[in-house]
């Protein structure tokens, strides 16, 4: 099977379709020279030879090239945000018209998807995902009905954030199959899952966005640098529409060092998993803890007997959880982060402590 029929172009917001880029003087020029007086950079280098004063490239070829070698994608196949959220953003920007369109999204899940919805003025569609936290694929099928060519956008989270759980493979390809728009399935912890990731159909399906993230398992949340992986008609889009130089040099320098260090990112994870395992046993002997949900991540949900009472008792001991009680489906859910041995311990010290007061 395979999806080659989805037109890319005719899915583009209206201006975007006939916009052309700012050309930048880095990108104009690529070779080499001895002077370069093209981009009214200050020659002068305060701070001894780092490089901070001239523009860095806007193409992020060096760090694409890594990209390409270390998740077998070619390069013309990768786009690179400052986060996978300027990804999120630019799905919007590109392929929605405010007001307009429409998306859909399967709460419980990452609040960025909704966060740009309201910035760009999109309708969202919730689709709830069921009591297993899998997508409702009637629910969706009902919707791809009803809003027809309106319909641009499909975000789905695998492994989901807050839920933890791998969403089903083949329920993504039923999407696949039978959605004209863009799906875009967010796999931010893949690194954490044994799931096959959908990076594998992205040669068969023309209306796939992956989004991949150095932020969780490179350890790199604080460079900023995500990654898109799509049919190169999406990525010549994305490249044509997003911040002339939106990675900046440190962070590109930052995301090469890291990408020199893949056995220990390697091994790290599995370090990361072998806690979770742990932490999933030791929580599930907490006289207050009801249930800990499977985790294909590096965290886990834990619905608990009062989770407000839980996370307030615990910041004032000096720990912070996240409190997804109020999420669809997440009632008196806490998510927890896998953390480091000492931390892990920190916790499990301070949850033993309120046995008998939650
Ligand atoms: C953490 C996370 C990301 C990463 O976002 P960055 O902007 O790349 O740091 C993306 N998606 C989900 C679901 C996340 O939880």
């Amino acid at each position: 099977m395979s999806r080659e029929d989805v037109d890319i172009n005719a899915l583009l917001r209206e201006n975007i379709k006939s916009m052309k880029p700012y050309s930048s003087a880095r990108s104009e020029f690529s070779g080499n020279a001895e002077v370069f007086l093209d981009a009214n950079e200050n020659y002068q280098d305060f701070l001894g030879g780092e490089g901070r004063n001239r523009y860095p490239d806007p193409l992020q070829r060096t760090v694409k090239s890594e990209i390409s070698e270390v998740f077998g994608i070619e390069t013309k196949n990768i786009f690179l945000g400052n986060g996978s959220d300027e990804a999120i953003d630019l799905l919007y920007r590109a392929f929605t018209e405010p007001k307009n369109d429409k998306v859909v999204v399967m709460p419980p899940t990452y609040g960025v998807y909704s966060v740009f919805a309201n910035l760009n003025a999109v309708p969202m569609i919730c689709v709830d995902l069921d009591s297993e936290f899998q997508m409702n694929l009637q629910g969706i099928s009902d919707s791809i009905e009803e809003y027809g060519e309106n319909l641009k956008l499909i975000f789905i989270c695998s492994p989901n954030n807050p839920t933890a759980n791998d969403i089903d493979l083949s329920a993504i390809i039923t999407i696949l199959e039978s959605f004209p728009g863009i799906v875009v399935v967010d796999e931010a912890y893949q690194d954490f899952s044994n799931r096959e990731s959908t990076l594998n159909l992205l040669a068969d399906y023309k209306n796939l966005v992956v989004l991949r993230t150095l932020s969780k398992a490179w350890g790199l949340a604080n460079a900023r640098l995500g990654m898109a992986f799509a049919h190169e008609e999406i990525i010549s889009v994305f490249t044509n529409i997003k911040y002339p130089y939106n990675i900046s040099g440190p962070a590109q320098e930052t995301a090469l060092k890291a990408l020199a260090k893949r056995e220990e990112v390697r091994s790290g994870i599995d370090t990361i998993i072998e806690s979770r395992i742990q932490m999933v046993d030791e929580l599930s002997k907490l006289s207050f803890v009801d249930r800990v949900y499977p985790s294909a991540a590096n965290f886990l949900l834990v619905r608990v007997i009062d989770a407000n009472k839980l996370y307030t008792s615990l910041k004032e001991m000096g720990i912070i959880i996240r409190n997804r009680t109020n999420e669809p489906g997440c009632e008196n859910c806490v998510r927890i982060t896998i953390g480091s041995g000492n931390e892990n311990r920190e916790l499990l010290k301070a949850l033993r402590a309120l046995e008998g007061k939650i």
